[in-house]
């Protein structure tokens, strides 16, 4: 194989030899037009629509994307403040509603920001409840104690859940 003694020309550059290739497309590229990335180098091409991949949503998409989480998560922390344990069930089916739902509704469009939206807001509306709760908890006379703080642990959980399901599940 004589593959790499191969004279190969930059893919941007015709005149400029080179031994480089963009480690993801393969095109043939000069140092000047390399840049070097954690898993190698890149041509231009390559960068430039890696970024454009990273950031594809409108502006209003973070709105939906919270609207949507914001409903799912109070709706589910509303229905999990009484099953308990088995909160954590519905925290984790709540989050992965919120999600599918948000896809769908913003088609796909991705950006970095609809993570810290949708676990912020998630966590958010699912907490009002649990406020919500704790102060009529603390006024409301011949309420069990014991009972009332199980309950606000687990009503606690269920946004801590959801907040964190969806953090990791968008992490990438
Ligand atoms: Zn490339
Ligand atoms: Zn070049």
């Amino acid at each position: 194989m004589s593959e790499t003694e191969q004279t190969l020309t930059c893919a941007f550059h015709p005149k400029r030899e080179t031994q480089l290739r963009c480690n993801r497309c393969n095109k043939p590229i000069c140092i000047q037009c390399a840049t070097h990335t954690p898993t190698g180098y890149r041509c231009p091409e390559c960068i430039r629509s890696q970024q454009k991949v990273f950031v594809t949503t409108k502006w209003f998409d973070p709105v939906i994307a919270g609207l949507i989480t914001g409903v799912i998560a109070l709706l589910g922390s509303m229905l999990g403040a009484y099953l308990g344990f088995y909160t954590i069930f519905i925290a984790m089916g709540a989050g992965y509603l919120a999600l599918l739902a948000t896809k769908k509704a913003i088609k796909n469009r991705r950006s970095p920001l609809l993570k810290f939206v949708m676990a912020g807001t998630a966590f958010a509306a699912s907490l009002a409840p649990t406020v919500y709760y704790l102060y009529a908890f603390y006024w409301l006379p011949g309420f069990g104690l014991a009972a009332g703080l199980y309950t606000a642990i687990w009503r606690l959980a269920f946004s801590v859940i959801i907040a964190s399901y969806i953090y990791y599940q968008l992490r990438n």
